[in-house]
């Protein structure tokens, strides 16, 4: 049988392994924790550091594709993985996405508006800032998630200020757009060139965390999902992409679209796949990495997804951990759980997340609310 690796063990590597195995794959999964999430699904598990020589001898070895799970994964290892097997997403595109200058830059390239920015690289930067960005979000350009590495800035003194507090490392000043939704798209792309992408989710977060997500997505109309998809299908052909990739949209109040960020893999808004659409982002993933034929995915169910973070795992104001009342979420129709297996739960660690499809939208929407009530999650979407 075929084997597919996978760099990097968590949640993401975990279902792509799944999905995976069910295609009849023998998986391997590199991490370098000795458990995780994907370490425990899959058929075999190489404990090893990103960029160590052995490891990836050993993952090329046994593999005859390989796939990243984790965003932040060396560049050079893929490169290196790539001199023996074929990889996907490549490296060199893997390497646009985890630095926001490269980032905006290929997304101006590729004739996609994204926020007013400038980058902060030197004090000679800083005294360039333009006033017309501020207020804004100041981001380090490298290895932010989950909102971590951002600090919201009204002025230049506040600024020169976040910048210290960031360790004056290399950043991205954003101006700070007036928000009206937030939309993502997952595209797929195989080496042949075929492009196709799946029903655009409205995402709504809290604390810099996906907290919902809804598709079809409520508040955007039709034409402006379609303009979404259509430079998501543009984003990924210029980056000569092969695989999953999810790129995230702001809606403006005056209506314009404008592009966030992308992530070169399956991504959290996308869970609603797995019980909403007839084909799974990470079976997708699976497809485009094993040169599997890759039809349109069709949304057959209308769907809200709810993020599980670690909070729920704790009673307000107490450390110790319990687990939320399942059965009771459960009991409702149309609730499929994702548990991701992780060892011990933290407050805003991602441990899990519930699909709720429906017949229509209206009742995928009241079904969530009643599991929002149960689990204790604010009803704020
Ligand atoms: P992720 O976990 O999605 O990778 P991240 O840490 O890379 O998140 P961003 O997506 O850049 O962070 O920003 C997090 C959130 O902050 C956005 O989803 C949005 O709600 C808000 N935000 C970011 N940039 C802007 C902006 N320029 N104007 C207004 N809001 C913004
Ligand atoms: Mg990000
Ligand atoms: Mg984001």
């Amino acid at each position: 049988t075929a084997t597919l690796g996978v760099m990097g063990g968590g949640q993401l590597g975990r279902m792509f392994v799944q999905a995976a195995q069910s295609l009849g794959y023998r998986t391997v999964v590199l991490d370098p924790d000795a458990v995780s999430p994907a370490g425990a699904v899959a058929h075999e598990h190489i404990q090893a550091d990103y960029l160590d020589e052995a490891g990836l001898a050993r993952l090329a070895a046994q593999c005859d594709a390989i796939t990243t799970e984790f965003e932040n994964v060396p560049a050079a290892a893929l490169e290196r993985l790539a001199q023996q097997r074929f990889v996907a997403p490549a490296g060199a595109a893997v390497a646009v996405c985890q630095d926001r200058a490269d980032e905006k830059a290929h997304f101006q390239a590729s004739g996609v508006a994204c926020a007013p920015y400038a980058l902060l690289r030197s004090d000679a930067d800083l005294a360039a800032v333009p006033a017309s960005l501020l207020p804004g979000i100041l981001k380090t350009a490298r290895m932010g998630y989950d909102g971590k590495g951002q600090l919201r800035v009204r002025s230049a003194a506040e600024l020169a200020q976040a910048w210290d507090e960031l360790k004056r490392v290399p950043c991205v000043l954003e101006q700070m757009l007036p928000l009206a939704l937030e939309l993502s798209v997952l595209v797929v792309r195989n080496a042949a060139g075929q492009v196709v992408s799946f029903p655009v989710q409205q995402n709504l977060h809290r604390d810099g965390i996906l907290a919902v997500t809804q598709v079809p997505a409520p508040a955007a109309s039709a034409a402006l999902q379609q303009q979404a998809r259509e430079s998501a299908a543009r984003i990924a052909a210029s980056l000569h992409y092969v695989g999953v990739l999810c790129i995230e949209f702001f809606v403006l109040q005056d209506g314009a679209l404008v592009v966030n960020e992308m992530a070169p893999r399956p991504h959290n808004s996308g869970h609603y796949t797995m019980n909403a659409c007839d084909v799974s982002q990470f079976e997708m993933q699976v497809r485009a990495l094993a040169g599997l034929p890759l039809p349109t995915p069709r949304l057959h169910s209308p769907t809200v997804m709810l993020n599980l973070l670690g909070d729920l795992w704790f009673e307000p104001g107490s450390t110790a951990e319990r687990s939320p009342d399942w059965a009771a979420v459960l009991a409702l129709p149309g609730t499929h759980l994702h548990l991701y297996g992780k060892t011990s739960a933290r407050r805003g660690r991602k441990m899990g997340h519930l699909n709720i499809t429906a017949a229509t939208a209206a009742e995928a929407e009241a079904v969530a609310r009643q599991a929002a009530a149960l689990l204790g999650l604010p009803a704020d979407w």
